[in-house]
């Protein structure tokens, strides 16, 4: 009965983080892409974005060796950045402790569209419980066949829960129900404040069960 989160700007937010993505990129190829290249890219996942912004510079797409480059130089970024006595990750208190209360008795995943190694360096700074499975972003995948790898193989009901117009559009796909977190998702759906507290949640998740 997998029930799956984003991370980004529903269990959290790291501020600015796309400038350190583009910081990452520009120690690796030279020169940082510009913000508005970034804003040029479609894609919600950093395989996607990287992908996009590699076609942009180099009109090839992205390898799996560049993936792990731009990985590892963008998680670097983030542990000098979000060092003790540095920048500050928010934690959104009430979604985590209700993303931990109902782990206890479902499954529950965070999919996110980070590469795996940064989010489990987010999720790490979350303090979100490490027995809690993680998919981060894979070559080749949108966030759509990401929801689709997590639930494989689990039956129902399903439920993900998210903050970008990005989010709903993907649980839409893998035919998923959707609750949305902040202000940032249009739409019929259930939605919660980011101070939610954590009866809210649960009863809000129960809710849309199936
Ligand atoms: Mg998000």
């Amino acid at each position: 009965m997998p029930l799956c989160f984003d991370l980004d700007g529903t269990l959290g937010h790291f501020s600015s983080g796309f400038v350190l993505l583009r910081e990452a990129l520009g120690e690796l190829w030279g020169s940082a892409p510009s913000a508005e290249e970034l804003g040029r890219c479609t894609g919600s996942t950093d395989w996607e974005i990287v992908d996009e912004l590699h076609r942009m510079r180099f009109e090839t797409g992205l390898d799996e060796a560049g993936y792990e480059a731009y990985e590892a130089a963008c998680v670097e970024r983030f542990r000098t950045v979000f060092a003790p006595g540095g920048r500050e990750a928010v934690a959104y208190a009430g979604i985590l402790d209700a993303l931990h209360r109902l782990a206890a008795h479902h499954r529950v995943w965070v999919v996110s569209g980070n590469a795996p190694d940064l989010l489990a360096f987010k999720a790490e700074v979350l303090g979100i419980d490490p027995a809690i499975p993680r998919l981060g972003s894979l070559p080749r995948h949108d966030r759509t066949a990401l929801l689709r790898r997590a639930l494989q193989d689990c039956p129902g009901p399903h439920l993900y829960v998210g903050d970008r117009p990005h989010d709903l559009n993907a649980a839409q796909a893998a035919g998923l129900p959707f609750l949305g977190v902040g202000g940032a998702v249009p739409g019929a759906h259930p939605s919660l404040p980011i101070d939610a507290d954590p009866e809210q949640v649960v009863q809000s998740v129960a809710a849309l069960m199936r």
